[in-house]
Parts: C-alpha cells; structure tokens; sequence
C-alpha cells in the first residue's frame, strides 16, 4: 500500500477504489462493503474487520480539503490487515487477538463527490455540474461540501438551530463551497447513511479525522461521558498531538458532537498534520508515522 501512495500526488475517489481492490484480494478476512451512494451515485466505502460487539468507527474524508485523511485511514487498514495476518502487533493493539472478539469499521471517504470536486473540477458533478460550477464562482479549489453545496460536519443534528444563527450572523444563508450546514439536519444521503450506520450498530466509540491543527476535540456538551477527557489525553500523548477542552466557542452540528448528543459515548475529532489546507499529499507519510499509535490506541481504548 506503502508503494502506490508514494507513487501519487493525491488520492481520489479512483485511488480509493483501487486501493480497496488490492486491499480486498490481499486480505480476504477484510469485509469492503458500502452504506450507501452520494446523490452522484458514488459509492460510500467501508472497510469491516472483526465481528461483533464492542464495535469502533474511523471516518475520513468528510470535507473535500481533508482528503489526505482517506489516504491515512487506507494506509491504516492495510498496516492493521498485515499485523493481523502475520500474528504482530501494531503498537499496543494486537490485531489477531483483538479481532476475533472486536470489531472496528473504517470508513475513508465520506465524501467523495466533494473529493472529486476539489481535486478535478466541477465536471466530475456530473448532473450538478452547472450548480457546482456557479456555487464555487468557476474556481473549486477551496471545495469543502459535498455535491450540493452543503457542509457534511454542519449538517448532523447537534445544536443545530445555534448553528444556523451562528451562519446567518456570517452571512452564509445558501449552499456554497463551505460552512453552509443545509435546511435541516441529516438532509444530505452522506449524513443519513452515517447517522443510520450508527442507529444500526451501537459502536463503543468513533473517531473522525480532518485535517489540520495536530489537535484532538473530545467534548460536546453535557452529555459527554465523564472518561472522555482521559481517554482523549492518553490518544493525543501517543501522537503528541494536544487534546483541547472546550472553550467558550463552541461549534454545533459535526459527526462527533451528534454521536455524543446522542448516545452519550465517547467521541472525537482528530485534526491531522499542521499547515494549510489542502495539506501537501506528500506529507501524508510524515503524518501517519506520527499519528500510528493514535490510530491503533484507538481501536482498542475502553472508557
Ligand atoms: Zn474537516
């Protein structure tokens, strides 16, 4: 896996579905599976090791510009498969072990259409193509949401009517680039697939990657379980990222913030590399030498 992402210089939704071939053939216990297709017909990627209960979730690729967290959460997979098929183990996880009790499902790209977008234009929308070129003003290089314009880490259903207010006093009261959370929660199939998958399987813990920031956000509100921030410490000190404690602004309607809300276990956010966004591909090694351990404390810290 090491070899076809050093070849490349970004990975799309092609490198995605290549990669989870060659995942696939070369460890038959992995289960590649979908949740779902975006509104373009795109399939949302899973990849399945382990059967049953306590269940993990990893997501990436939720914004377009985090791209390089799909690569990181392949390259994760494959790392995780190869300890697990030759009896090793992976920092403090062993994978043979582990996996015949746990259970963890990873999911690179929740969004792919958002991902071509950014990476090839506004003609990879195929039907929005038009819609895409005219919310972006011709110029899809900063492409955050996904095909219709809205921002999938806006649009889960946590604190959603402060998230509004807070978009209206910035201005953004339409589809667009970035920021605009949609007209209700879960209105975007990326979103309810997530939000399903997760009413289906009652997961111990998820993790979503962004980038940037080399940081780790555990809280949202009261319903956060108490060994959260303990929890949150111990995987940032793995990677010497910095957990941060909630601060006076907090941001409402993202993946983790509704986990939380909703079933009142752990969930974090990891923000992945430092610099601006997009990060650079080529750095994608440098940030998963370091975030490694993170990732593999991940599957099996308990609260
Ligand atoms: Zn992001």
């Amino acid at each position: 896996m090491k070899d076809i992402l050093s070849q490349a210089t970004f990975f799309d939704f092609a490198s995605l579905q290549n990669t989870s071939q060659i995942l696939q053939k070369r460890f038959p216990f992995l289960h590649v599976s979908s949740i779902g297709n975006t509104v373009l017909g795109r399939p949302i990627i899973t990849y399945t090791l382990g059967e049953g209960d306590p269940a993990t979730l990893y997501v990436g690729g939720v914004h377009a510009l985090d791209y390089i967290t799909s690569a990181l959460l392949v390259h994760f997979t494959a790392q995780l498969c190869a300890c697990m098929q030759n009896r090793m183990p992976l920092h403090t996880l062993q994978p043979a072990e582990f996996f015949k009790r746990h259970s963890a499902i990873i999911l690179p790209m929740l969004n792919p259409d958002g991902v071509e977008i950014h990476l090839h234009g506004a003609k990879t929308a195929g039907i929005l193509a038009q819609t895409v070129e005219k919310l972006s003003g011709g110029d899809t290089r900063h492409w955050q949401a996904n095909a219709r314009g809205i921002d999938l880490n806006h649009n889960f259903d946590a604190g959603y009517t402060l998230l509004k207010k807070e978009e209206v006093a910035q201005g953004i009261t339409q589809p667009g680039p970035g920021k605009f959370g949609g007209y209700r929660p879960e209105s975007e199939t990326e979103t309810s697939a997530l939000c399903n998958l997760c009413r289906q399987i009652p997961f111990e813990k998820v993790m979503a990657f962004h980038s940037q920031g080399e940081e780790l956000y555990w809280h949202y509100g009261p319903n956060t379980p108490p060994d959260a921030e303990k929890m949150a410490h111990s995987l940032a000190k793995s990677a010497t990222y910095t957990a941060c404690s909630p601060s006076g602004m907090a941001a409402h309607g993202g993946f983790k913030d509704w986990f939380i809300q909703t079933t009142g276990r752990p969930g974090f956010t990891i923000e992945v590399g430092k610099g601006k966004n997009p990060l650079p591909f080529a750095s994608w090694k440098g940030i998963y030498k370091r975030i490694e351990p993170l990732m593999a404390l991940g599957i099996h810290i308990t609260p």
